[in-house]
């Protein structure tokens, strides 16, 4: 294996996020399974149904360790903090890096991505602190932040917010709004598992150039990339009683989850050849994984035991990107 000085190019940070139970879990008589021991561990107490549902049944549990797990009180600034500012730092320098949110429908990937007025997410506080950054910056140079907001649905790549060219941004006052419209034109599709499950993937992505001249006049050009992920819910189609067409939705969305991780394993084991063109997510991001490339994964799961079953495989398909 390769020295860790060769390796850190692609590390992989793993995060997981649990989301506030909710109104309708409450209701539902749902019990809490998950319980953040420390800053890094994670439990998962694994419920069965005895023949009285009311009698729920604890059978055992699972501890898994990650970089930062974030409890339900955490706050979107400690989010971002935690997980993303890093990357920000990164693309001022001419590097690239990626943000994924990985989980089940529901579990929490639009809030910690995109958020509300009130509590913007990941993608908002990013281009936030990447103005002030570059405002702080010293002022011989000059940048230029371009952002794309792109959907992935049914292996179909579509503009949410400016089709056919990417958007020069001049300032972050309008970030929200714009990424609010643009996640509003996002595919979904009812399915009977989830009535708003999200079926399409998400990439905003912005670039920072940076152009300054050295002591010799002559131009240096620096270009970094970031790109903030809120991938379709990650239920297999299985789960969900579908007609024809949507199951080929879900092959298809399950191309791209499969692809991306085909990816990340093939850079980790060092391959030459990176199956980047298996899925247009992939494509998309081939420049953003790897090499000198910084990857976040954030697992959303939701705490209550009626969501057990997708919380266990989150946090197994989490804990398997951790190896990286
Ligand atoms: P997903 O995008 O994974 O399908 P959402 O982000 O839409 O899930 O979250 C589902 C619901 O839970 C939304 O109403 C959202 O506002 C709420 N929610 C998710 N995470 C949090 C959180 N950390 N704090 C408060 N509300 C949250
Ligand atoms: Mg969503």
């Amino acid at each position: 294996s390769l020295p860790e000085t060769e390796k850190t190019g692609n590390r992989v940070t793993v995060f997981v996020r649990v989301r506030p139970i909710s109104k309708k879990e409450k209701e539902a008589g749902s019990r809490c399974c998950v319980r953040i021991v420390n800053p890094r561990d994670v439990y998962l107490t694994e419920f069965v149904n005895t023949n009285d549902y009311l009698r729920l049944k604890r059978i055992r549990g699972r501890h898994f360790t990650f970089d930062a797990c974030f409890p339900d009180s955490a706050t979107q600034q400690e989010v971002y903090s935690t997980s993303t500012s890093e990357l920000v730092e990164g693309v001022l320098q001419g590097r690239n890096g990626t943000v994924f949110c990985y989980g089940a429908t529901g579990a929490g990937k639009t809030y910690t991505m995109l958020g509300t007025v009130e509590s913007p997410g990941v993608m908002v506080l990013a281009i936030k602190d990447l103005f002030r950054k570059i405002k702080t910056r010293s002022c011989d140079g000059n940048h230029a932040v371009h952002l794309s907001y792109l959907e992935v649905y049914n292996e179909t790549v579509r503009d949410l917010i400016s089709p056919g060219r990417s958007l020069v941004l001049r300032e972050d006052k309008q970030v929200m709004t714009l990424l609010q419209q643009g996640n509003r034109n996002r595919t979904t599709e009812p399915t009977r598992a989830n009535e708003t499950s999200s079926r399409s993937h998400a990439v905003l992505q912005v670039v920072v150039e940076y152009q300054v001249r050295d002591a010799a006049m002559n131009i240096i050009n620096s270009v970094g990339k970031l790109s903030l992920v809120d991938l379709a819910g990650s239920e297999r189609a299985l789960a969900t009683d579908q007609r024809t067409l949507r199951s080929l939705e879900g092959a298809n969305i399950n191309r791209s989850l499969l692809a991306l991780s085909c990816c990340i394993n093939a850079l980790v084991d060092g391959k030459k050849h990176i199956p980047y063109r298996n899925s247009k997510l992939t494509q998309l991001l081939k420049d953003s994984l790897g090499g000198t490339c910084s990857t976040v994964m954030i697992a959303n799961i939701s705490p209550s035991n009626l969501s057990s079953g997708e919380t266990q495989n989150t946090l197994h398909w989490a804990d398997r990107a951790k190896e990286i």
